[in-house]
């Protein structure tokens, strides 16, 4: 019996991570922050929630590394104002790097996963093909396997993510089931406990489409993504509310002169109507029927921006009032709850491949 015993192991773990090399967008927020908190609300007292601060994942592209200590906390903030409700004893909130293990299974991990693997990774790919080859670091071509010991460590069960994250989750999976099924002599129970199939994923978190993908608003071919270095397509949580809404009236539309939702054609329309369905909280259908073949573009726009200005107005009041005290002391007993439970794991597998 170890002493993390005393801190519920047997409840399911949903984890879920933002990095914080950047400010976080409106696409981080409904992807990532608020399902967590929506899952955190929905299921108080069933299931551990992690929500943790991926700070190593953070500079695998480049960062201003003298403002990232700041941006981490800031971020942090980010997560109670989304509404995490830092008082309810399930729910950890960490910082990666505050715990080895992470860095430590990485390595491990690193050595049970293909090459050819992880170079099919099209985040990998579309990041790479923005930065130029002098510019890709090892980091970001290996954070797949950093992410997968995020998850293993704790043995989440649900990762609530964007869908920009499935392949991820899939080779999370496959490094897990590999060393499972190598080490089955040893741990007849498995070494490790996967996460469930991205299927499962999207129906837990109840996610329709496979989840969520707020589109760049200057670039609606690619999803919105804080690490893009222009930022005019982008709504920044910290962006003051009539800033974005500027940016919604200048966003990129097509010319078919009537709105239809079709991503691969008029991705730029479907954005913004995807947009307004989610700020709303309202069925996607419904905003969809009520705007197709409109041949103004102008009232959507302005609709969209009046929905993305008081979801700010409103976020950015909550953040100024977060209790800083509160959200430091649940930073240090959660980290310390985790290096328990993360080296538990860790010496499973150190012990598997023959470390221990
Ligand atoms: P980066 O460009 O630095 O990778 P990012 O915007 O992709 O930044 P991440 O930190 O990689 O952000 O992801 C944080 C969370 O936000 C994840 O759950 C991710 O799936 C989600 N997410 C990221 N971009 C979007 C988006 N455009 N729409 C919906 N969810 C998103
Ligand atoms: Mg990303």
């Amino acid at each position: 019996m170890n002493m993390y015993n005393s801190i519920n192991m047997e409840k399911p773990v949903i984890l879920t991570g933002l990095r914080g090399n950047n400010d976080l967008h409106i696409g981080n927020y409904l992807g990532g922050l608020k399902p967590i908190v929506d899952l955190q609300k929905q299921y108080a007292g069933k299931y551990q929630v992690n929500l943790f601060m991926p700070d190593l994942h953070s500079f695998t592209t480049p960062v201003n590394h003298s403002l990232l200590q700041e941006q981490i906390m800031n971020n942090l903030r980010l997560f109670v104002a989304a509404g995490l409700d830092l008082h309810n004893s399930d729910t950890f909130l960490y910082r990666q790097s505050y715990i080895s293990a992470h860095a430590e299974l990485a390595w491990i991990l690193d050595c049970f996963a293909g090459f050819g693997e992880i170079k099919r990774m099209t985040e990998f790919k579309d990041k790479a093909a923005k930065l130029g080859e002098d510019r890709i670091s090892v980091g970001l071509f290996n954070y797949p396997v950093l992410m997968a010991a995020d998850i293993l460590l704790y043995g989440a069960k649900y990762v609530p993510l964007g869908e920009d994250q499935n392949q991820h989750i899939e080779i999370t999976r496959d490094i897990a089931l590999r060393m499972n099924e190598k080490f089955k002599a040893q741990f007849p129970e498995g070494l490790f406990q996967p996460p469930v199939t991205v299927a499962k994923q999207v129906e837990f978190a109840r996610r329709s489409q496979g989840g969520v993908r707020i589109r760049d608003l200057q670039h609606p071919e690619r999803k919105m993504s804080k690490s893009d270095e222009s930022g005019k397509g982008i709504i920044f949580l910290s962006d003051s509310p009539d800033v974005a809404a500027g940016k919604i009236m200048s966003a990129a539309t097509d010319s078919f002169g009537s709105i239809d939702y079709d991503f691969n054609t008029r991705p730029g329309i479907s954005n913004l109507l995807q947009m307004l369905a989610y700020m709303q909280g309202e069925d996607l259908d419904s905003v969809i029927d009520r705007y197709r073949g409109k041949e103004q573009y102008g009232p959507l726009k302005t609709a969209v921006a009046g929905s993305v200005q008081s979801f700010l107005i409103d976020f950015q009041a909550k953040l100024r009032g977060v209790d800083i005290e509160l959200m430091m002391s649940k930073l240090e007993t959660s980290e310390l709850a985790m290096c328990e439970q993360a080296n538990d794991t860790l010496l499973k597998v150190q012990t598997a491949v023959g470390l221990r």
